[in-house]
């Protein structure tokens, strides 16, 4: 089912039930307190050859399905492809073309995924704080109390939680999570960052990236276009781009610089103030949520007995 259609049939019923108005002006709170710890990435896509180490690395790092051709496989470029279930981050081509002064713009290569805003909708739509945005800005998901109830989908202005739909059991969110775990391990780079032979991918504090790209975009202006996709998109992100052609030439598309969630936030205070609190419905999800735990715990006991009398 694709997101518009999961729109129109009904969900956004659902979406009067968006609960705990309370809670969400907290979290508010505890977002802008986190903004000056934020760590983000700066994309220079006029230095990204398109390698797609970066798809390679996030592949790896976070466990998921090999893809049939390998990375090296050029045709993907082809479509345009956005993150999915399989797949947290893609690299898109977009092909050269005259500028509007006649100079020649060339192939320019753009990464997606996940931008870890700086007041994420995802984060604000969530019933159960499913999904929450961690003190260095990374925003996570917690498949545990997740009610797959997908509304962090549609609410993100963005398009990037994909959703396990050919998983029958358990299906869960996934998106990148900025591989938050990994670096509070280690210390380290994100996977992608690491892995980028060109570094076009520059992890750091988001203050500091921000000064090394105007410091970038003064040094070159022949170069860059004297704009930061990200500083203001959306809220802000913590993913934060720098181009040499016009943004909406390869997909960097414009965005209002309120947070959706911020009107997401006054429109459930709203429906709290005048009592439409669909607590049934919320009875219902949380019942769904049991079920489907209640489920797996089966499923868990089921594969230990097996193993058990495997070993008999
Ligand atoms: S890009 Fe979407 S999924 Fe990522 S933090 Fe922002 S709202 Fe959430
Ligand atoms: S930060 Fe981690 S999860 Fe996100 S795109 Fe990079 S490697 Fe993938
Ligand atoms: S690894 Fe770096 S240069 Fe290669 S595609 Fe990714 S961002 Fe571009």
């Amino acid at each position: 089912m694709d997101r518009r259609l999961f729109l129109t049939t009904g969900f956004a019923a659902l979406s009067g039930a968006v609960l705990a108005s309370e809670t969400k002006s907290s979290e508010n709170r505890e977002i802008k307190a986190i903004e000056s710890a934020q760590v983000g990435c700066l994309v220079d896509t006029t230095l990204c050859i398109g390698c797609r180490k970066c798809e390679e690395a996030c592949n790896r790092r976070n466990n998921l399905p090999r893809p049939e051709n390998p990375f090296t496989d050029q045709t993907v470029f082809r479509d345009r492809r956005r993150p999915t279930e399989g797949a947290f981050t893609v690299v898109n081509e977009y092909p050269g073309m005259p500028s509007p002064d006649q100079k020649q713009i060339g192939t320019t290569h753009c990464k997606v995924q996940c931008m870890h805003c700086l007041t994420p909708s995802c984060v604000s739509a969530c019933l159960v704080g499913a999904m929450t945005k961690q003190m260095d800005g990374s925003v996570v998901y917690n498949k545990n109390i997740c009610l797959g109830c997908r509304y962090c989908m549609v609410a993100c202005p963005f398009e990037i939680p994909a959703y396990e739909f050919s998983e029958p059991l358990k299906p869960k969110v996934r998106k990148c999570e900025f591989c938050a775990d990994y670096k509070t391990k280690q210390g380290a780079n994100p996977a992608c960052a690491a892995a980028c032979p060109t570094e076009t991918l520059v992890f750091g504090k988001r203050q500091e990236l921000l000064a090394l790209a105007r410091s970038r975009i003064k040094n070159r202006p022949d170069r860059y276009l004297d704009y930061i996709y990200g500083e203001y998109e959306a809220g802000g992100t913590s993913w934060l781009y720098l181009t040499g052609r016009p943004m909406k030439e390869i997909d960097l598309v414009p965005m209002p610089i309120k947070s959706p969630a911020v009107t997401t936030e006054s429109i459930q205070h709203g429906i709290f103030k005048f009592g439409i609190i669909p607590m049934a419905l919320y009875g219902f999800l949380a019942g769904l949520m049991w079920k489907n735990r209640k489920s797996e715990e089966k499923n868990e006991l089921k594969k230990t007995e097996q193993t058990e009398r495997g070993k008999q």
